[in-house]
Formats: C-alpha cells, sequence, structure tokens
C-alpha cells in the first residue's frame, strides 16, 4: 500500500513509519521539520520505497496514497503555544487540506486527535462519549479546540462527502526520540536529572496523567486504521500517576541527588486524566502492554545516549 505520514518526521510520526517500513508500505512523509528532524528517518533514506517530502500541510498539495496518517501538528503545550495562530492553521486548514487529499484519491484517512478534546476533565476517567471541559479562550485552546474543530472536519467530510476516516484520541505518549528540548513532562525530567539540575514539577505535583509507551500507541494506530471502528477512539495507558510520583521514579532511577522544584502551575493544565479504553479494547482488541517502569527505562536509554552531562 501507498502510505502517507504527515508529521512523519516527529516524535511519533517516525516511530509510525519504522512499522509501516519493516511491513513493505511504500511510505510518503511529509513534514516542515517544526518540531520533527530528519535524523528520525535516516535509516531510511537509501530505500527506494520511502519518500521525504519537505512541506507545511497548510498549504495544498496534491499526491496518491491509499491510506494517510494525519499527524502533523506539534504537541508539545511549549512549542504549540510558542506560535498559536499557527498551530490553529495546521490543525484546521492542514487537515482540511489532507481531507480534501482523501476525498480527491479516496484514501482512509486516520486523525491523530488528543486527549486534550477532554479539557480540564470533569468526568473520571474520560470515556469518549465525555464531550469535554475545555476553555476556548485559553491559552491551550490553540491545540484543544483547534483538534476539536479538526475532528468536526473529519466527520462533516464522512457525512457529506463518504471520506472514509478513522479518529484516534491519544493519550500523553512518551518513549525514545522525544526531543531534549521537548517541554513534556517525561523528556523534561529525564534530561534534568540526566544533567543534575533541579525536577521542575508544576503546582504541587498532585495532577495526574496516564502515560503510554509509544510502540503500543504505534500498534493502536495501525489497528485503528485497518479496523472497521471510525472512531474517536481513545488510545493510552489506564496507568495513572500524579506528576510527583513520576517525578520520583525518575529521579530515583536516573540521579536520586537531583532535587525536586515546585514551579507555577500553568493556565488551564488539566487536573486529572485517565483514559477509558473499553472501545479499544472492544472493537481493536487492543491494550498497551507496556507498564511504565519500563518504558522509562527504554526513555531514559535513549537520552543517555544523547544528553551531555555537566562534567
Ligand atoms: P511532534 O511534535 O514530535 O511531531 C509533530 C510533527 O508534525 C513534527 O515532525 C512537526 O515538524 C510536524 N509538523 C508540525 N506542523 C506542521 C505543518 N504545519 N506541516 C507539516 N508538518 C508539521 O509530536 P508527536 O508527539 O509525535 O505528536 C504527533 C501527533 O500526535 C500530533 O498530531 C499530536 O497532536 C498527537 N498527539 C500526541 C500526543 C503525545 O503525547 N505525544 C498526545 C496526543 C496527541
Ligand atoms: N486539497 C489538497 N490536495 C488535494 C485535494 C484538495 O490539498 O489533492 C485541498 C484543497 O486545495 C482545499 C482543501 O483540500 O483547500 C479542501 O478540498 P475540497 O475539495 O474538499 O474543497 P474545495 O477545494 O472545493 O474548497
Ligand atoms: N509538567 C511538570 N513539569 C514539567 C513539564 C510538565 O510538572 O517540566 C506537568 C504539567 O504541568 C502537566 C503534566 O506535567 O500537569 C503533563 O505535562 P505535559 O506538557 O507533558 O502534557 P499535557 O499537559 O499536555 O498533558
Amino acid at each position: 500500500m501507498r502510505i502517507l505520514v504527515t508529521g512523519g518526521a516527529g516524535f511519533i510520526g517516525s516511530h509510525l513509519i519504522d512499522r509501516l517500513m519493516e511491513q513493505k508500505h511504500d511510505v510518503l512523509c511529509l513534514d516542515n521539520f517544526y518540531t520533527g528532524h530528519k535524523h528520525n528517518l535516516l535509516r531510511w533514506f537509501d530505500n527506494p520505497f520511502f519518500e521525504l517530502i519537505r512541506h507545511d500541510i497548510t498549504e495544498p498539495i496534491r499526491l496518491e496514497a491509499d491510506q494517510i496518517y494525519h499527524l502533523a501538528c506539534p504537541a508539545s503545550p511549549v512549542h504549540y503555544q510558542f506560535n498559536p495562530v499557527k498551530t490553529i492553521k495546521t490543525n484546521v486548514m492542514g487537515t482540511l487540506n489532507m481531507l480534501g487529499l482523501a476525498k480527491r484519491v479516496n484514501a482512509r484517512i486516520l486523525l491523530a486527535s488528543t486527549s486534550e478534546v477532554y479539557g480540564d476533565p470533569s468526568v473520571h476517567p474520560q470515556p469518549e462519549e465525555y464531550r469535554g471541559n475545555v476553555n476556548p479562550i485559553g491559552i491551550r485552546s490553540c491545540y484543544d479546540e483547534g483538534k476539536r474543530v479538526a475532528e468536526t472536519l473529519c466527520f462533516d467530510y464522512h457525512r457529506q462527502n463518504g471520506v472514509d476516516i478513522r479518529v484516534a484520541r491519544i493519550f500523553n505518549t512518551y518513549g525514545p526520540r522525544m526531543l531534549e528540548n521537548d517541554g513534556r513532562v517525561v523528556s523534561n525530567f529525564i534530561v534534568q536529572a540526566l544533567k543534575g539540575t533541579p525536577l521542575t514539577v508544576y503546582g504541587d505535583g498532585s495532577q495526574t496523567r496516564s502515560f503510554c509507551y509509544v510502540s503500543d500507541l504505534v500498534e493502536g494506530l495501525i489497528r485503528l486504521m485497518n479496523g472497521d471502528m471510525i472512531g474517536p477512539v481513545n488510545l493510552g495507558n489506564p496507568g495513572e500517576y500524579t506528576i510527583l510520583e513520576l517525578a520520583q521514579k525518575i529521579q530515583k532511577r536516573v540521579n536520586p541527588k537531583a532535587e525536586i522544584q515546585f514551579k507555577p502551575l500553568p493556565q488551564d493544565d488539566p487536573k486529572q486524566r485517565q483514559p477509558d479504553i473499553t472501545r479499544a479494547k472492544t472493537y481493536l482488541d487492543w491494550e498497551p502492554t507496556i507498564p511504565l517502569d519500563e518504558g522509562l527505562k527504554f526513555t531514559i536509554e535513549d537520552f543517555q545516549k544523547r544528553v551531555v552531562r555537566p562534567s
């Protein structure tokens, strides 16, 4: 199959491309390299079945594909808040262009949506039926509301034009290849512990997240793409931890001497988050297999190769 992956040079996208290439597909990657890097894909550069195109998805593009995994969008609050208007354009105009392309060539398109569509949830854990508690005018809105519109566009193209859609709501995912300056919590804590600087816990650290290892997530995306359930489907690991627990785990594992420092909690930071994955279990026969401790071990090993410790 010819498979287009937008955002394929990024963290999740590059792991997905590894799997698709190993399955002998013809893979086309579109990326503007905002948070993605060519080095994530270096191993495929000489392969004639891999093509990398530098392109910003807010501009139209005509290509042919059988399936489209639409992942292009910065995912870390630090990066998506750096240029919020661009984040909205990527989610709205970028998704519109990819849906237009899917319609033109009759491709199946999977949107990488997010648990952020639930905002600061008042229902816990979050099932797909929950409609969320999102601030439309806050600093996270460019991303949360952008993804909500992206979901709406998918369902409207599906109803109006018969476009074959899949919608995944991805919960916090971590693993090797996250950028050193990614800004998300797992990579921040690991890099800080390796460098011997304080681990920055925002607020009192009592807010919770549920962390999914990237290989589990990629398996869920592939099952969703190739199954009959259009979604939305939550993909995440139900193991829920407070941010302080996460800091302590990483501190213990990487550098017990590193301090924990408390910093102000950013605006609209969700207080708790855990996926209800009944739908994914039922329709995709999918559930995560890598517990946090094991996934952290692989992730720490990867950062150890990249992060320079101060001498
Ligand atoms: P990432 O930032 O590593 O990857 C995003 C990729 O998209 C990068 O390669 C970036 O250069 C590219 N990109 C951004 N804007 C673009 C544009 N306008 N045109 C072309 N390319 C563009 O993030 P990730 O963690 O790999 O996330 C991938 C997708 O999954 C995103 O859509 C994100 O919203 C979604 N998601 C991720 C998580 C997570 O925890 N990692 C959680 C929920 C949803
Ligand atoms: N589009 C694209 N590649 C294609 C087909 C469409 O980038 O192969 C873009 C197109 O330029 C438009 C968007 O997708 O901005 C939506 O396309 P659609 O055909 O649904 O709407 P229209 O072009 O009629 O506005
Ligand atoms: N966080 C933190 N220290 C950091 C980075 C993040 O305490 O250095 C917190 C953040 O406030 C949030 C949680 O960790 O409560 C997860 O943040 P992340 O940016 O990874 O993802 P998101 O908030 O989008 O789920």
